[in-house]
């Protein structure tokens, strides 16, 4: 059988609902999905890679087909490498396209120049529209400024965050 297998990659810096829901939806597309936590340089994060990967399994304990981990290097190879010719990405509102487009015609180039002549396109959903607003930098400020961020993460993220901000170090990274 040919698994239709796609990565959602992200930094998830922390995984937040609106991930899940996005998630949720590319369940219903896909056989296999691979939430791909990136090494970057580019970002400071709060949370250690190993720590995101964690957050992420734990999320999705009871979602079958789902599979967590970390990758580094381009996005085309590492989707090469695990058999999937689709990524997943969110987009919540305008301000996200111009640069998810760029980055899927990108991806698109490189995957079709590599020495594999790989096949991948991007899929983008959109989630429920009470997540527009949601991104894990705001779910990070509301936290930190001692708000309520349980309909914006599971109960165990919004604990973890708690835990991070009491050590004062960690403001400085947002
Ligand atoms: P990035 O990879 O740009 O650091 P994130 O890790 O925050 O972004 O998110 C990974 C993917 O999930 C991106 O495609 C982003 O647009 C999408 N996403 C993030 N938050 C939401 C949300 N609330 N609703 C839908 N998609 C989202």
């Amino acid at each position: 059988m040919n698994e239709k297998i796609a990565i959602y990659p992200g930094s998830f810096d922390p995984l937040t609902n609106g991930h899940l829901d996005i998630l949720a939806r590319a369940l219903k597309i896909f056989d296999k999905i691979i939430v791909a936590v990136a090494a970057t340089e580019l970002k400071k994060p709060l949370f250690s890679i190993a720590e995101r990967v964690k957050m992420i399994k734990t999320a999705t304990l009871n979602l079958k087909n789902v599979e967590a981990e970390s990758f580094s290097g381009l996005l085309v190879d590492y989707a090469l490498q695990k058999k999937a010719n689709a990524l997943i990405r969110g987009l919540r509102a305008v301000s996200d396209f111009e640069y998810e487009f760029q980055m899927a015609l990108m991806n698109r180039h490189l995957a079709k120049h590599s020495k594999n002549q790989n096949h991948v396109e991007t899929v983008y959903l959109m989630p429920d529209e009470k997540y527009t607003y949601l991104s894990s930098t705001l779910v990070k400020e509301v936290v930190r400024l001692g708000g309520d961020a349980k309909n914006f993460v599971p109960k165990f993220i919004e604990l973890a965050l708690i835990k991070k901000f009491k050590s004062s170090h960690a403001k400085i990274h947002l």
